[in-house]
């Protein structure tokens, strides 16, 4: 694939000059153009469906209503596509080029709409603030992320199951970390504006992470050093929560109300 040796052996070039800011105006480094990361997200998920069957039916139109409600309301367009797979595992994704993953298990954990939303919102935050591409920049920028890229032909390589974790695909809330803290925190806090402003309850996030914290007993130290624990990110959340409650409370004014029926 083209954007693999252009984006390797530009890096270096490029390093100087491809700085660029998330939304809440931290500086990232991003060597790769949209087009070129969308074509990793669009290969990825493409990938990932061979992996994993899907599921359709009540639960596939449930999500999608969250989904939708969340990428209608951070006006990024409708087109975005949804799949739910079947896995146990808590875990969602969303990837650039406008593709959201959500396990089965994951739909165990959230408990209702709101709590979904949390979750999706969170994922599409981490789009939104061109995570993908700092991650995979920093990676291309040293010796190991060249063979990264370079090695990235097949996905069923190391090398390929590496840029899925990149890309934010790995275990979200495992043991894999495809997303750094500082990520983490900003997709939290920008998240939670989007839940809000697509008219879920922001507080829900917070019972989310509880549901999260309570079905991640077990997991091993090296997971906590990685992560921001369920504690700090309850303590962020809470941290933004009338500035949320605002914009939730502004959005059901206008008549966003959205009523996805979770399947019993
Ligand atoms: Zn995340």
């Amino acid at each position: 694939m083209q954007w693999k040796t252009r984006g390797a052996v530009g890096a270096l070039v490029l390093t100087l000059a491809a700085c660029s800011q998330t939304p809440t105006g931290r500086s990232q480094l991003t060597l790769f153009s949209d087009e070129e990361i969308d074509q990793m997200g669009e290969q990825s998920f493409a990938q990932y469906q061979q992996q994993l069957p899907t599921v359709g039916g009540q639960t596939a139109d449930y999500v999608q209503c969250v989904a939708q409600a969340i990428t209608r309301a951070a006006d990024i367009g409708e087109s975005w596509e949804v799949k739910v797979f079947k896995d146990d595992s808590a875990n969602a994704f969303a990837l650039p080029g406008g593709h959201i993953g959500v396990n089965t298990g994951l739909l165990d954990v959230a408990e209702n709409q709101d709590q979904l939303a949390t979750v999706i919102g969170h994922e599409v935050a981490h789009v939104l603030a061109h995570h993908a591409n700092e991650r995979v920049s920093t990676q291309a920028a040293t010796q190991t992320g060249l063979s990264v890229l370079q090695s990235a032909a097949g996905i069923e390589s190391q090398g390929g199951q590496q840029l899925m974790g990149l890309l934010g695909m790995g275990a979200e809330y495992g043991i894999i970390k495809p997303f750094s803290r500082k990520q983490e925190s900003e997709a939290d806090g920008l998240g939670l504006e989007l839940m809000a402003q697509a008219g879920f309850d922001p507080r829900a996030s917070v019972e989310l992470w509880q549901n999260m914290s309570a079905n991640s007993q077990g997991q091993p130290p090296v997971w906590m050093s990685t992560h921001p624990s369920h504690g700090q990110r309850i303590d962020g959340l809470q941290g933004q929560m009338d500035r949320a409650l605002a914009a939730y409370q502004q959005a059901r004014a206008d008549g966003r109300t959205p009523s996805c029926q979770r399947p019993g």
